[in-house]
Formats: C-alpha cells, structure tokens, sequence
C-alpha cells in the first residue's frame, strides 16, 4: 500500500492523529516502532511534531510505519530513578514562554528552567509577559533589566488591549513554536485574539483538565497555514530536571561568559570558591543579582539531583 507522510498534531498512548493534504487521519502505532530501542527511555515513542511515514486502510484509520529523523526534542523528567522522559513535542523552531503580570505573579525562575532547556536543545526562546495592562513600569523595567544581559529577546503583551501581538504575531509567522506557561497566564485569549477562527475555550477548560496536568495528553499543535503551528501545552505545568552537569550550568548563562576566565578555579561553580570573578562581578552590580540568585537556585537542584543518580 502507498504510503504518505503526515504530522503529528495530537497523541494519545498509542493513538495519534496525524495531518496530511488538510484531512486529519487517526493513526495507530506499527508495533516495531514501540520496540526500537533509541525509544525505550521515552514513555512516549510518537508526540506531537513528528513527521510520520503512514498507511491508509480501508476503513479510513492509519498505520504509522515510521518516524522521520527528529530535528530537536523538547522533553521532560520527573523525580525518581526510573521515569521515563516523555516527549512534549519534535522539530520546533521556537518556544515561547508566557508569563503575566500579577494574576499569576510573575515567575522568574521557572523561565530560567526553561530557557536552559531550550539552549540546551538549540530551540531559540522568547519570553512573552501578558497582562501588560495590569503592569507598573517598576516591574516592566525590572523584568528587561533581569534579562537585558542574558540576551533573552522579551515581549510584553496584552490580550485584552492587543498590545505587543502584532510582534508576537510576526515571530511566529512561518515557524512552529510551542507555547508555555501556567494556566491562567492568558495562553488561550492570545491565541484567541491572534487567530479569531480557532476559537479556545479559556479558562474553565485548565480547571476541568488539571487532573490531567501530569501528562502530555493535551499537547495539541494548532496548524495556522501550511508553515506557521502553534504547539498548545494546556496543563503541563512540570518540566522537571535537566541534565546539566553542575559545574557546567553557568556556561549557559550569557551574563556570566565574559568573566569565566577571570575564576581562580576551573571549573568553578561560582558558589563556594575563593576569588570567584562571577561573584565578585555581582557584587560591582554588573551582573543582575537576582539572575544569579536564580543560578544558585538551579545548581542546588542540579548538584542534589546527581547526588542522587550516582549515590
Ligand atoms: P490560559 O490558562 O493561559 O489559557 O489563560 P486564559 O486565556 O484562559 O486566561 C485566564 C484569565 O486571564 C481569563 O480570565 C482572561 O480573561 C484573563 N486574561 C487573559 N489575558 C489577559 C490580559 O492581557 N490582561 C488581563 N487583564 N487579563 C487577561
Ligand atoms: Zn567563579
């Protein structure tokens, strides 16, 4: 039988739909695929990105006989020696962190967390913080000075004025990008607002689907045009570790790269090391302190996390 290929729009276990020439097509999984062993460390083989070869059979459903070479993987783990990573979504362009003002109260560290895991994949990432009508220009100065060394590019919006989406609009034309973030942040009425014919429930639905919030089931790309997907990730609340070796975390960080070399130790971890350059720069205020407070906060987690993989 002839066979197409398709992207993966949605999962669930082993079932997925697949887009292909506009008609969404419900797969299964060819059984080999869930034998290959590069797979085995992920509790799903298939996630929404995948560009799949498939079978059409009489009755309409799919086979999906292969997954074509993955561009990136943007996964998650939880606590606990034998999890298994699960796989959020493939070949991304973008992620777009979203993060408001006030209601919830912005959170700083999380998109630490997560801008870490899109350097370490090679995904660029952009922090969106909705809700600019609730802001103060204390806050808004505050946000662009944290970042302004890091180089993380930040975009201020609202979904109730439409303030900023236009830029938002223009960097995720043509590009497939997941979208992050809390519930309540205003993820939906962006997208709402954005494309007026996909219509989103807001709201409500996070509360209905929080006993689901521990999976990756409400993953669901929203494909715009043939070019431009978004990636909704309603309820993923938790991205877990990520395996950054300590005494490597700070070469992610861009503010500390210029006086790495000035460090008595190699490697140092900018923590506890006699005549440290990083802590002595943010002491002179030339590194933002609460980014390094930030910095501190994910190496504990790293150092207690592989303290207890190797122990
Ligand atoms: P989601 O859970 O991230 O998808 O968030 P929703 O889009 O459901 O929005 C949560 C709540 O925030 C709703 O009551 C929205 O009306 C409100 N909201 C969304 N965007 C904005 C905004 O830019 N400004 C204000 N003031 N409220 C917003
Ligand atoms: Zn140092």
């Amino acid at each position: 039988m002839k066979s197409t290929i398709g992207i993966v729009v949605k999962v669930y276990g082993l079932y997925s739909t697949v887009l292909s020439n506009n008609q969404k097509i419900n797969c299964v999984l060819r059984g080999k695929i869930r034998q290959n062993k590069d797979l085995v460390r992920y509790s799903n083989p298939i996630a929404v990105g995948d560009y799949v070869k498939f079978e059409i059979n009489a009755d309409g459903t799919g086979v999906i006989n292969s997954i074509l070479e993955r561009n990136n993987i943007f996964s998650r783990k939880e606590k606990g020696k034998n999890k298994k990573e699960d796989i959020i979504a493939t070949n991304l362009d973008l992620i777009i962190i979203i993060q408001s003002f006030r209601k919830p109260k912005l959170n700083l560290r999380f998109v630490d967390r997560l801008l870490l895991r899109g350097d370490k994949e090679n995904i660029p990432v952009i922090l969106c913080v909705n809700k600019l009508d609730l802001s103060t220009n204390d806050i808004i100065e505050y946000i662009n000075n944290y970042y302004l060394d890091a180089q993380i590019d930040v975009l201020m919006t609202s979904a109730i004025t439409g303030e900023g989406l236009d830029r938002l609009s223009e960097v995720t034309s043509h590009k497939t990008s997941l979208f992050v973030g809390n519930s309540g942040v205003g993820k939906t009425s962006i997208l709402n607002f954005l494309f007026p014919g996909i219509n989103l429930r807001t709201s409500d639905v996070s509360e209905s689907t929080k006993k689901g919030r521990h999976t990756t089931a409400n993953v669901e790309m929203i494909k715009l045009s043939e070019n431009t997907g978004i990636i909704d990730t309603p309820g993923v609340r938790e991205f877990g570790l990520m395996d950054i070796q300590p005494h490597m975390l700070g070469q992610y960080f861009n503010e500390f790269k210029n006086y790495l070399d000035g460090c008595e130790f190699r490697p140092c971890t900018h923590y506890h090391e006699p005549n440290c350059e990083v802590k002595r720069q943010v002491e002179l205020g030339n590194i933002f302190k609460d980014r390094y407070i930030s910095y501190l906060n994910i190496f504990h987690s790293l150092k207690k996390y592989y303290e207890s993989k190797y122990n």
